[in-house]
């Protein structure tokens, strides 16, 4: 079966491919001639996901999915959740993003976060969708140099370091992807 990843990221892509079952065959947006950067204007991430994956099942007709992730921090009413990416403005600059987060956060205690990732699944006329979350907290400054976007400030529960400091075998075991991507899998072995 050909299964639409409706990402231009290709490192997502054959990250992926690693974990499916063999007879599913992984496109990207761009083996499919899809050049558009689809829209992401819902407001929730739920919403975004759908919108990736009706985009590409509308104009061209495949199976696929789409996910998005955002972090959300308790005592900020879940932000920056789906403006995660371009939290400190359009330029999408993780080093801008961590430093507002940091000052919105500055005289606050509670520091209670999680990531989401919401898978969205378009397959044979039906939509499913998959949910990965970790719990944890954003630390009061930067540690570690691994990962990307909000790594170096968000401590899982149960963890003395950062995503940041952590190895990324342990971080795609316990991440909000890495279970997300999971549940994706378990469904489609079973297709
Ligand atoms: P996307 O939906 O995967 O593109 O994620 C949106 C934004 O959330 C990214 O630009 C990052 O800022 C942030 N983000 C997503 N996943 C992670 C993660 O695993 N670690 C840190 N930041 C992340």
């Amino acid at each position: 079966m050909d299964l639409v990843f409706a990402t231009h990221n290709q490192h997502k892509v054959e990250e992926v491919k690693l974990l499916l079952p063999k007879n599913i065959k992984i496109l990207s947006l761009n083996d499919i001639g899809c050049i558009d950067e689809i829209p992401e204007t819902a407001n929730t991430l739920e919403g975004n996901a759908q919108l990736k994956v009706n985009f590409v099942t509308e104009n061209y007709g495949y199976n696929c999915f789409a996910d998005d992730t955002g972090l959300l921090v308790d005592i900020l009413n879940g932000a920056p959740g789906v403006l995660s990416a371009r939290y400190a403005g359009e330029q999408k600059n993780t080093e801008e993003n961590i430093e507002k987060l940091l000052n919105e956060l500055n005289d606050k205690i509670i520091r209670k976060a999680h990531f989401k990732t919401c898978i969205a699944l378009n397959i044979e006329k039906k939509q499913l969708m998959f949910t990965g979350i970790v719990e944890g907290e954003i630390t009061d400054k930067r540690f570690g140099d691994k990962g990307f976007g909000y790594d170096p400030i968000f401590k899982p529960n149960g963890f003395n370091e950062t995503f940041a400091e952590l190895s990324l075998t342990i971080k795609n075991k316990i991440s909000h992807r890495g279970k997300a991507i999971q549940k994706l899998i378990t469904y489609l072995k079973n297709c």
